[in-house]
């Protein structure tokens, strides 16, 4: 009767620590997949106020890249003599 206790106690233990170390693992592949989603995330810079931001949010135009097309405007304003 005391063995069936103690083989029940180290049973408990067991499932304990497997649970803690999934736990541990999850957290662990949650910490190294995050950062790699952030370089993936490839970056430009606006061809006129030369800000950095993520492709994402950026709009091209004629093979240049701008964070808005108010600045895309004002390129074009500047690179056409009046
Ligand atoms: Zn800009």
């Amino acid at each position: 009767m005391n063995l069936l206790l103690i083989r029940l106690i180290i049973f408990a233990v067991l499932f304990w620590a497997g649970l803690k170390l999934y736990r541990m693992y999850r957290e662990w592949k949650l910490e190294q997949d995050a950062p790699r989603r952030v370089e993936d995330a490839q970056m430009v810079r606006c061809a006129y106020c030369r800000v950095h931001l993520p492709e994402a949010d950026a709009v091209r135009r004629d093979q240049l890249w701008f964070c808005s097309d108010d600045h895309h405007a004002r390129f074009l304003e500047e690179q056409t003599p009046s």
